[in-house]
C-alpha cells in the first residue's frame, strides 16, 4: 500500500507514459517486503537527467538537480521530495573511483549498488525486479555484498559500516556475519580514515539505534572498523546496556555514551550542538549524580533514564529500585522555597542559602517541605 501514494504513482507515471522505464528501488522497496516502514522513496529510470526535468516542468512538478554529478533530480510534490536518480553502469574503474555511465538496463544498475537486499526494483503495479536475488538474501537475513567484497570497499570505504548497520537492522542476529565479507572489511578498514564525518554519522546513528547493535558492533571492533570511527571505545558494556532497556525504546545517543570513545566523538559523528551539549550533560551526570529522583529532577525523566542504564551498564551494576517511579516523580518535583521565602537575605548571599536548601531538600529524596526548610 506504499506504492497507492498518489504521489509516488504520479511520478511513475510521469516517466512512463513518456515511454520511459520507471522503478522505486532500494531501501523503500527493502522495508515494504519486510513490512517496516518506508521513509524515503528514490525512483529510478533511463531518462536521463535533463528529460526528467523537462517533463516535470511540462507537468508543471518542480524539479531539483540536488545531485546533478550523479544524475538525480528531485521532483517535489505536495511538499514531498522524491530523488528521481537515472540507471548507471561501472565503465571502468580508474584506481579507486568507477567511472560511470547512465544505463538503461536495471542489471547493471543493479551491479553498482551495496548490498543485494538494496538492488529490489518495483514497478508501479508492485511487480519486483531483484536481478542478483536479493529476495532470498532478505528472506536469509543475509547481507550480502554485490560482486567482490573487497572491491567494493575499496570503491566506497562507507560501505564497511552500511555492512554493520545493515546487519544489525536486517541480518539474522543467530546466524553472525559472512566471514569473507567481515575479512574484506578488516582489509579495507584503514581507508575509512578519510570518510566524511556526514557520512560515517548517518550511518552510525542508524546503527545504534537498530534494535540490538551489540553484535555487529562487536564484529566491527574485531575487524577495526570502530576504531575508525570512535578511536578508544569499547564495546564491552554495550551488550549489557542492550540487555538492560529491554522494553524501553533504544536511543542512540546513550549507546553512544555506553561505547565511549574519547571527547573526539561529536567530530567524528558530526554529532549536532543539542547532541554534544547532551551527552556531555550525561557523561557529568553519571560520575557525580547518583540518585534517580534527583536526575530527573535535573536532567529530565528521559535523559534521566539514559544516565541510569548507561551507568549500570558501564559498572556492571543492577538498576535501582523504582527507578523509572523515582525519574517521573523527581521531574514532576520543584523545589518548594523561593526567593521570597527569604527576604532577610540578597545578592550573592541568597544564592549561596537556596543553593544550599536545594542540596537538603534533594538529600531528603525531594520530600522536605517549605515549612521544614525554612523551619
Ligand atoms: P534507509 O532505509 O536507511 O534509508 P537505504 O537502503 O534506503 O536505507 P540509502 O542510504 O537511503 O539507504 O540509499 C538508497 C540506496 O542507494 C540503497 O538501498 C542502495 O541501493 C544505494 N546506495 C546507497 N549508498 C550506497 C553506497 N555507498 N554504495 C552503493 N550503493 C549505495
Ligand atoms: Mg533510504
Amino acid at each position: 500500500e506504499w506504492l497507492s501514494n498518489p504521489r509516488t504513482q504520479a511520478v511513475l507515471a510521469l516517466l512512463s507514459d513518456a515511454g520511459h522505464q520507471a522503478f522505486v528501488v532500494g531501501g523503500c522497496v527493502r522495508n515494504a517486503l519486510l513490512g517496516v516502514a518506508v521513509t524515503d522513496v528514490d525512483i529510478t529510470t533511463d531518462a536521463h537527467p535533463e528529460r526528467v526535468i523537462e517533463l516535470a516542468q511540462a507537468a508543471g512538478i518542480r524539479a531539483v538537480p540536488t545531485g546533478l554529478d550523479h544524475g538525480t533530480i528531485t521532483l517535489v510534490l505536495d511538499g514531498e521530495g522524491f530523488e528521481v536518480t537515472t540507471m548507471r553502469r561501472d565503465v571502468a574503474t580508474h584506481g579507486r573511483h568507477a567511472t560511470v555511465a547512465f544505463s538503461s538496463d536495471v542489471t547493471e544498475d543493479a551491479a553498482r549498488r551495496d548490498f543485494t537486499m538494496n538492488a529490489l526494483y518495483a514497478d508501479a503495479r508492485g511487480h519486483v525486479t531483484d536481478p542478483l536475488d536479493g529476495m532470498a538474501d532478505l528472506r536469509a537475513q543475509r547481507v550480502r555484498f554485490v560482486g567482490d567484497a573487497l572491491a567494493r570497499i575499496n570503491e566506497d570505504y562507507l560501505r564497511i559500516l552500511r555492512f554493520f548497520r545493515f546487519h544489525a537492522q536486517y541480518g539474522d542476529p543467530a546466524q553472525g556475519l559472512d566471514a569473507d565479507a567481515l575479512d574484506a572489511c578488516a582489509r579495507g578498514a584503514g581507508g575509512m580514515g578519510q570518510l566524511s564525518a556526514e557520512r560515517i554519522g548517518a550511518e552510525m546513528r542508524k546503527l545504534l539505534a537498530a534494535p540490538d547493535p551489540a553484535p555487529a558492533v562487536a564484529a566491527m571492533a574485531q575487524c577495526g572498523a570502530l576504531a575508525q570511527v570512535l578511536p578508544g571505545a569499547d564495546p564491552q558494556a554495550l551488550p549489557r546496556l542492550v540487555h538492560l532497556e529491554a522494553g524501553i525504546p533504544p536511543r542512540w545517543l546513550r549507546r553512544l555514551l555506553v561505547l565511549g570513545g574519547p571527547e573526539g566523538a561529536p567530530d567524528r559523528l558530526r554529532l549536532t550542538r543539542a547532541e554534544t551539549r547532551q551527552l556531555g550533560q550525561m557523561r557529568g551526570a553519571i560520575a557525580t549524580l547518583q540518585a534517580a529522583a534527583e536526575l530527573g529532577y535535573r536532567l529530565g525523566p528521559e535523559p534521566g533514564a539514559d544516565v541510569i542504564l548507561a551507568r549500570a551498564a558501564l559498572l556492571e551494576s543492577p538498576l535501582p529500585p523504582d527507578w523509572q517511579a523515582e525519574l517521573q516523580r523527581g521531574g514532576a518535583a520543584s523545589f518548594p522555597v523561593r526567593a521570597a521565602d527569604l527576604p532577610h537575605l540578597q545578592g550573592p548571599a541568597l544564592g549561596e542559602q537556596l543553593k544550599a536548601l536545594e542540596t537538603r531538600w534533594l538529600a531528603s529524596g525531594l520530600t522536605l517541605t517549605r515549612k521544614e526548610l525554612l523551619g
